[in-house]
């Protein structure tokens, strides 16, 4: 019994130092979103700073319970709460998408309705104004499911998506970072990883038909190889949706996402073991990426409403809509 007790305050304070805080779902959750998992502290985000995350999310959020309480689609939800994101420099998405080694944008997005799986993508695409409606369009005007490079923006501009010039999504912010990371010697992304704030962006939600749909827009890493592509455009890797389970979207080190297939992982830790979303988050992160050394993080909700993240970085933006209209926005590990 003693040691029982020992263990689970053991595991409250270890879920406490990884800045987890365990979810209690008292009311139906129907809109999750991110904006990306990093070294994002309460020193290094100023004050001023920290407010405009904050009521982007929040403002995203609105624009989600807009959408759903008017019974909208969670398809629709997803689309135009990505969009109000890669719409804000704030975000690695659309305007804002960090460069690559030669300084220009190359931008991926995905989406999957959990309802049929259909789903779509994009890799690559530099003049899209907002990735996450081709990835839409992909899904629901082609027989594919995934679009790459000079076709995809073509592909868009032919279905009418407003186009963007490359002064668009360059911000003075990006350049700068850029410039900082060649100077402090990283040959082509290769320090990207450890003292990055991601910033990638993503949504998950369920609408009143019980429909669960997940999505997630990047600019990638800073100082990336001109081509690579990360997990966020990756089915089952950096989205994945199913009605029967759950919906995720995830961020962080993209190559250990796809290694690990991390997003399709948590829904099939549901279905095969019979685990809860929170559960099958922490064993996501915990037991598969972190050992092998990459961090980021995970949203999703479940089915019946239940939302819970995951990450092993400082930080996460991060906020969730509750059905009755009530929100909660968080960036830091405990809040
Ligand atoms: N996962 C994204 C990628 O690797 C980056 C991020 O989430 O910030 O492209």
């Amino acid at each position: 019994m003693k040691n029982a007790l020992i263990s689970i305050i053991g595991i409250f304070i270890f879920s406490f130092l990884l800045g987890f805080s365990p979810q209690k779902v008292t009311k139906k959750a129907i809109l999750i979103i991110h904006g990306g998992a990093g070294v994002i502290t309460r020193d290094r985000l100023n004050p001023e700073l920290e407010k405009e995350y904050r009521s982007e999310l929040a403002k995203t959020l609105q624009i989600g319970h807009r959408i759903l309480k008017t019974r909208g689609s969670a398809e629709q939800a997803v689309i135009e709460a990505i969009e109000n994101m890669e719409n804000s420099p704030l975000f690695n998405a659309g305007r804002g998408s960090v460069l690559n080694e030669d300084g220009e944008v190359e931008m991926d997005a995905s989406i999957m309705n959990g309802k049929d799986q259909s789903c779509g993508s994009v890799t690559g695409v530099r003049k899209i104004k907002n990735p996450i409606r081709a990835a839409q369009l992909v899904m629901n005007k082609t027989k594919h499911v995934f679009l790459a490079g000079e076709g995809a923006d073509e592909f868009g501009e032919e279905n009418g998506l407003p186009l963007e010039s490359p002064e668009y999504f360059q911000t003075e912010r990006r350049l700068k970072q850029l410039e900082e990371r060649k100077k402090a010697g990283d040959r082509r992304g290769e320090l990207i990883f450890k003292d990055s704030k991601y910033g990638t962006v993503g949504a998950v939600a369920l609408d009143q038909n019980g429909n669960i749909c997940a999505g997630t827009s990047t600019g990638g890493t800073s100082n990336k190889l001109k081509g690579r592509i990360g997990d966020s455009p990756i089915i089952g890797s950096g989205t994945y949706a199913s009605n029967s389970t759950c919906g995720v979207s995830a961020t962080g080190d993209g190559e250990y996402f796809i290694r690990v297939q991390a997003t399709h992982s948590v829904s099939a830790i549901m279905e095969y073991q019979k685990k809860g979303l929170n559960e099958a988050l922490i064993e996501v992160i915990e037991k598969k990426i972190a050992p092998m050394g990459g961090d980021g993080g995970l949203i999703g909700l479940d089915k019946d409403g239940n939302y819970a993240w995951h990450f092993n970085t400082e930080g996460m933006y991060r906020g969730v809509l509750f059905e009755d209209g009530t929100m909660l926005v968080e960036i830091f590990g405990s809040n």
